[in-house]
């Protein structure tokens, strides 16, 4: 092994002390059986870390911790009631607590004084993790996978470290990077890209395009530069099915490496997974992965924090920051060589503030190859301002819901869906709009939950009024779940108005047809569309003026006169307009060498490839799916 490990035991001054030494991806785990030498070093690693940059945990040895059900009741003793303490559940294999309470900060105490009395007094290493306050079993579930695999998650992280440090300090060999787009370019779905270098092979996202018949659905893993088995890493930007939606199928064809990305990215994208089986198992296509993938996913998963700089193999080292699209998307910050390039993948991003999130990070340490989203990229794709958008669904809603209508608003589940449950919501508390109930069905309902697990990860406003004021809309009476169809189908037979949010957001499947289809003869309802909606799907066609379709799809042909009121307002989008994206490329420090358009439609990658060039006199590309851009 290549001696990282060993240049660490040089700093220790009694090495002998250290009993096991383990990897846990880039983060190197040092084992101690002598207890005080546990209680009382955590500076001198603390100054170790600071000589050699890569982050090095001293934990007590397995053999020395306490007693599980001794050390549970010490916790309890220790933390305090407000805390409101949920499971606790031990990682023997790596002298982990993990304590679940409903509020962190009471439960770490003081600069962390409640922590280090459970190191002291338990020999465990406590990891506190926040209870959502919307309680959702499949959370639940995705966690508890990774509980149970502890022996089989240690080793895991362990190969992966290897792999980073095993080429550590190895003499180099010439250096270049190159990057095939297997998906995503001049178009929307299937994102994926390839990079490689003399050490690495890497995908950044591997989406699906469901606006796609089957063969175009999937990105091109058959391309022949592409090898499964020589993949080193994948990094997953958000969790939308166009970028992480085949991730499963990359597990199911044999991978078994790294998928990097944040907490919320993890959970939202195993239920997407799982809801997409679904969806496929109710259309009669049998699915390309099935459950068993899904949960080697989220075992093979490791979570990074905004700003976290990791490792990821021996010339590739990344960070993730704020994107603004979703809960927890990233921009994607590599930083290849030693100081060779660095590069931006943006995934999707919005440059302005929302209700939901802080706008994208623009500053970087180094930048000098940016790849960017144009979804609205084109000349004539100006948004709105924010609030006159909001100002006009507000409208379109209140004048529904007072003439005793429902309005349905079809949603990518997570995004929208949340950004327009707090409009409502806050329009209902001002009397803007009638109150009435906010439906969000079984999807919609459990990625709500999610953000209720990551409010760090919300923006400024929002967090402060869910810390300081104890104001959480995501918990707001108005808002209700509907899990089964059979409350579905009471929903629409009721004669109240209501609100009611479902996927999928363009209308190619899953309940927002069902309900659009039991709506959509009712002159009094309407259809909100506030998500983008790709080429040949009914949403598409809807918006288009189509007003009589025949559905296909079920056992027989299903004829539809829409006569329900449509109402479209793209300006509340989660990707940023084209002004929004001009305006990002002059406002980022350092301003990049090169920027490479992707994920929008062909003219509008080739126009805002364009435009960017002609105001910024940078080397600009919009590449085809299949081309590869030696980028140095
Ligand atoms: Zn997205």
């Amino acid at each position: 092994m290549a001696n990282i490990i060993e240049e660490i035991l040089k700093l220790i001054p009694q090495k002998d002390k250290i009993s096991d030494t383990s990897f846990e991806g880039a983060n190197i785990i040092l084992y101690t059986k002598d207890k005080d030498f546990f209680l009382n070093n955590q500076s001198m690693i603390k100054g170790i870390v600071d000589t050699i940059k890569k982050r090095i945990e001293l934990r007590p040895d397995p053999a020395i911790t306490m007693d599980v059900e001794k050390a549970e009741k010490k916790i309890n003793e220790i933390l305090p009631k407000e805390s409101g303490i949920g499971n606790i559940l031990f990682d023997p294999q790596r002298s982990r607590v993990i304590i679940e309470v409903e509020k962190p900060g009471v439960a770490i105490g003081k600069d962390g004084e409640l922590l280090r009395e459970i190191r002291k007094q338990c020999l465990w290493v406590p990891v506190i993790r926040r209870l959502p306050a919307l309680r959702s079993k499949i959370i639940e579930n995705i966690r508890a996978v990774l509980y149970q695999h502890s022996d089989e998650r240690r080793k895991f992280l362990d190969k992966v470290g290897h792999r980073v440090y095993d080429g550590w300090m190895r003499t180099k060999k010439e250096e270049w990077i190159r990057l095939t787009y297997l998906g995503g370019a001049r178009q929307v779905g299937r994102s994926c890209l390839f990079l490689q270098t003399p050490e690495s092979r890497i995908l950044l996202d591997c989406g699906v395009n469901v606006a796609a018949s089957d063969q175009n659905a999937y990105p091109y893993l058959d391309a022949p530069e592409f090898k499964i088995e020589d993949l080193d890493a994948i990094i997953i930007s958000h969790a939308h099915l166009d970028h992480c939606g085949i991730v499963p199928f990359l597990f199911k064809m044999g991978y078994r490496g790294p998928v990097y990305m944040t907490a919320p990215t993890r959970d939202i994208a195993a239920l997407l997974a799982l809801d997409y089986i679904g969806v496929a198992f109710k259309q009669a296509k049998s699915g390309i992965f099935d459950v068993n993938d899904v949960k080697e996913m989220v075992k093979h998963t490791i979570c990074l924090d905004y700003g976290e700089v990791t490792d990821i193999t021996p010339d590739i080292r990344i960070t993730f920051y704020n994107a603004g699209h979703i809960l927890g998307s990233s921009l994607v910050h590599l930083h290849v060589g030693n100081g060779l390039h660095n590069l931006v993948y943006t995934g999707d991003l919005k440059c302005i503030a929302t209700r939901l999130l802080d706008p994208a990070d623009t500053r970087f340490p180094r930048l000098e190859t940016l790849m960017i989203e144009s979804t609205y990229g084109g000349k004539d794709n100006i948004l709105k301002p924010r609030l006159e958008a909001e100002a006009t669904v507000i409208q379109a809603a209140r004048e529904t819901l007072e003439a005793g209508g429902k309005v349905l608003i079809p949603v990518l589940g997570v995004g929208r869906a949340q950004e327009l449950i707090l409009i409502m919501n806050e329009a209902m508390e001002t009397g803007k709009v009638p109150h009435c109930p906010i439906y969000a069905q079984g999807m919609v309902w459990d990625v709500t939950a999610i953000h209720t697990a990551y409010p760090d990860f919300l923006g400024r406003d929002l967090r402060k009024s869910i810390f300081h004021n104890d104001k959480n809309p995501f918990l707001s009476p108005n808002l209700r779940r509907v899990g089964s169809r059979k409350e579905q189908d009471e929903i629409i037979k009721q004669d109240s108005p209501c609100i009611i949010i479902a996927t999928s957001g363009m209308l190619t499947g899953g309940p927002s047809v069902e309900y659009f289809k039991q709506m959509c003869d009712d002159p009094k309802n309407t259809l909100l569309f506030v998500s983008y909606v790709g080429e040949g799907t009914l949403g598409r066609r809807i918006q288009e003026g189509e007003r009589r379709i025949v559905l296909t799809d079920g056992e027989r042909p299903e004829e539809l006169n829409i006569k329900m009121r449509i109402h479209i307002e793209s300006s509340l989008s989660g990707h940023a307009g084209r002004t929004e994206l001009m305006r990002y490329i002059q406002n980022l420090q350092p301003r990049p060498k090169k920027v490479i358009v992707n994920h929008g439609e062909q003219s509008r990658c080739l126009d805002l490839a364009s435009s960017i060039h002609k105001v910024n006199r940078i080397e600009t590309e919009a590449p085809k799916n299949l081309e590869t851009i030696r980028i140095r």
